[in-house]
């Protein structure tokens, strides 16, 4: 379907706003999981120092002035792989250029292991208020299968830090990886529920191509588990977390009310976002650029005076809209509603896909109520198809 047969507003009716969220990448790690395909650096933390000097370097150059925004994400890699004065450097250079609005939210990532009490505190001091933490699973064989490097028990001991400090923390946990049985995720869920989380992300492995994992895949030294019994653990993880109070709100992600991370809700509506540092990805005025990933290549760059991002990327209309659209949808609770998608997009949206979503309502994968299109409880599970056909 042409722009034009789709329906678009007039160019004028569609406005960019200024980004109001902002991510900021710290690459640094203990070990290169088997699984990661991030930017992500182990036997690099010789050159903090150094990279935080180009990160604000590059904040600088790119914002010019300090920005107003709503949430900041500082995540990687391990930024709590810094140490404590790093950390302190990091969190200066974030708070001079990025202005958190009153009410704002402000997240680091951190792995157990790598937070402490000195960390916790340069972080809450500075204005961080939620932590978002890499737990994976409990159990050592699963740990191990995935290399990471801590135990179940060290995600225990970096809640007792975090708690009293953040008003609020979110878990990662990994399901599906090679040899897990459902008994063994059942397990990870119950063990996370114990430690009453307000907020949840539940990810099915994925063997990333160029990761280690991948190549043991490749040379038959790990077998994925079939596709019926990675079903069986999703349903498991949404059933189990609903009894548990924590609703799903997007196809991985689960919250008690009002605990929703906003500034993944920000990249879920397509909204525009500031990123800075080793692989960062932006999008800017309908623009979409991504940082290299070469840690020499960007020091150099910024340390010259040169823009660290490769290409650009500017979407047609058209295909911007569709991506609004499929990003919506991966909102399982909100899904897109007509009139803020128009606002958004600039396309109505049955001009834009009517048929691809009459397709899917008609075969139970989406549901529509006539103001709000979202996948149905069965299309959750087959979200890669819907979405793919979307875009
Ligand atoms: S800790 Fe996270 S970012 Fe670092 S290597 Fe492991 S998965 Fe990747």
């Amino acid at each position: 379907m042409t722009a034009a047969a789709a329906g678009p507003l007039a160019p004028s009716a569609l406005t960019w706003p200024a980004p109001r969220a902002a991510y900021v990448h710290v690459p640094f790690c203990k070990h290169k999981c088997g699984y990661c395909d991030f930017a992500s650096l182990a036997g690099e933390d010789h050159q903090a120092d150094r990279y935080l000097a180009a990160l604000e370097r590059e904040i600088a150059d790119h914002l010019l002035s300090p920005q107003e925004v709503d949430t900041i994400f500082v995540g990687g890699g391990t930024p709590t792989r810094l140490s404590a004065r790093q950390l302190e450097r990091l969190m200066i250079v974030v708070k001079r250029w990025l202005i958190l609005e009153p009410g704002g939210e402000w997240t680091v990532e951190a792995n157990p292991g790598t937070l402490d009490a000195e960390k916790a505190d340069v972080l809450a001091q500075a204005g961080v208020n939620r932590v978002s933490l890499g737990a994976q699973s409990f159990q050592p064989a699963i740990l191990r299968v995935l290399e990471r490097e801590h135990g179940g028990q060290d995600v225990t001991s970096a809640l007792d830090v975090v708690r009293p400090r953040f008003p609020r923390w979110s878990m990662d946990l990994i399901f599906g990886a090679p040899g897990s049985t459902l008994d063994d995720w059942r397990c990870d869920l119950e063990n996370a529920l114990a430690l009453d989380p307000a907020h949840l992300s539940c990810y099915g492995l994925v063997y990333e191509k160029g990761t280690a994992l991948h190549r043991s895949l490749r040379e038959g030294r790990v077998v994925p588990l079939d596709e019926d019994l990675e079903r069986a653990m999703q349903e498991t993880t949404i059933e189990r977390l609903a009894q548990a109070g924590l609703e799903m709100y997007e196809i991985s992600n689960f919250a008690r009310p009002g605990h929703e991370s906003r500034h993944n809700l920000a990249y879920w509506a397509n909204d525009a976002y500031f990123g800075f540092g080793l692989g960062a990805a932006r999008y800017q005025e309908g623009v979409r650029s991504v940082n290299t990933r070469e840690l020499a290549a960007y020091l150099s760059r910024i340390e010259t005076g040169r823009s660290a991002a490769g290409a650009t990327e500017t979407l047609e209309p058209d295909a911007r809209a569709r991506e609004t659209l499929m990003l919506m949808l991966r909102r399982t609770k909100l899904g897109a509603d007509r009139a803020d998608f128009r606002r958004r997009a600039g396309f109505d949206l049955d001009q834009l896909a009517g048929d691809v979503v009459k397709r899917f309502v008609a075969s139970g994968l989406l549901e529509d109520d006539g103001r709000r299109v979202r996948l149905s409880p069965e299309g959750v599970f087959l979200a890669d198809l819907v979405l793919r056909e979307i875009v």
